[in-house]
């Protein structure tokens, strides 16, 4: 290759790469889309952590839908209510309170306590399992065990207790983003309020008789945690065969909770407790509640003694 023939092709590359140049400037320019500044101001004080929390795909589309949307301001449970207190003041709004979430696996069965009705040999994954019959749990409802939810959790939060074979998550490391809620394709993990403490740990919607067959602690759907007398509140409300808890209604639960006869409502507070604290509340519990209820016999029978007198004087 002579000189002439190396000029003309350094000339041919930089004037290719000239006219690229111009032509990009030109479509910069033409199709230029004005960002709004607060756009930005959002990205940047948001956590970052891109979990889908908000329901957008990332930290930026959620910053872009707060301000052309007017998205509600409180969905990024990861930042807070610092984040939605400086989203509230670069939108120029009030701040709301964010309710703080935390999850927790509505599943108590346990190797021990739930039923397998075959060997499965497949992909080590919950979302692998369940495209075999619905998985190899006897229980058409509950967890899998393979910890896919754990893995969906960016903030460390979780971990497979090895013993029971279901997941665990850490209270203080929780961030309520909703990752592992949908991770799971049995719909067992759930989200409850951080500062509420008793949850039903049963996803089962079958009929009492198939839940007792497969599973130890499975709700039964015999109603007796949704009695007035038992919830006085209403915060337990049957939806088919299985309980909700009302989180918005006064947290009554303790009754719920020593009624159950598969004690399905699990207290968090009972974690930090010995065995014997715990069979001593329940104990003193029965008592106080087998005093009210005799209680409030001896004052219906008295009532109805007192009616009887009336009407046999007024005879
Ligand atoms: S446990 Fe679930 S809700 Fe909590 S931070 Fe992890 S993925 Fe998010
Ligand atoms: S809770 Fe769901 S995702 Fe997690 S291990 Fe159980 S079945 Fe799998
Ligand atoms: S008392 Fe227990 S078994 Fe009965 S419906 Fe309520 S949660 Fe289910």
């Amino acid at each position: 290759m002579d000189t002439t023939q190396i000029i003309t092709a350094f000339l041919s590359v930089g004037l290719i790469g000239a006219i690229l140049g111009a032509v990009l400037a030109y479509a910069s320019k033409v199709f230029h889309v004005e960002v709004d500044p607060k756009v930005e101001k959002i990205a940047e004080i948001l956590p970052q952590a891109n979990c889908g929390a908000c329901g957008y795909p990332g930290c930026s589309g959620y910053a872009d839908a707060v301000v052309t949307k007017g998205t509600d301001i409180t969905l990024c449970s990861p930042g807070g209510q610092d984040v939605i207190d400086q989203i509230a003041s670069i939108m120029g709004v009030e701040a709301t309170a964010g309710k703080a979430m935390v999850a927790y696996c509505a599943c108590n069965g346990t190797k021990e306590n739930a039923k397998d009705r075959f060997e499965y040999y497949g992909p080590e994954k919950c979302s692998s399992a369940v495209f075999v019959s619905g998985g190899h749990k006897a229980c058409d409802y509950g967890c899998l065990g393979f910890g896919e939810c754990v893995e969906a959790c960016t903030f460390g939060a979780m971990y497979m207790d090895e013993k029971t074979g279901l997941p665990v998550v850490i209270d203080e490391k929780c961030v309520g983003c909703g990752a592992c809620v949908r991770a799971c394709p049995k719909d067992v993990m759930k989200l409850m309020p951080k500062d509420s403490k008793v949850y039903i740990a049963c996803n089962s919607k079958a009929k009492g008789k198939e839940v007792s067959d497969s599973c130890k602690v499975g709700c039964i759907g015999c109603k007796i945690c949704t009695l007035p007398n038992t919830t006085p509140s209403g915060a337990v409300k049957m939806e088919g065969d299985l309980p909700v808890i009302n989180y918005e209604l006064p947290d009554d639960l303790v009754a719920a909770k020593y009624k159950c006869p598969k004690s399905c409502f699990i207290d968090k507070g009972d974690a930090e407790k010995s065995a014997e604290e715990i069979a001593k509340e329940k104990a003193d519990w029965k008592a106080a509640d087998a005093e009210k209820t005799a209680a409030a016999k001896k004052a219906a029978l008295e009532k109805a003694e007192a009616a009887k007198a009336a009407k046999e004087a007024g005879m």
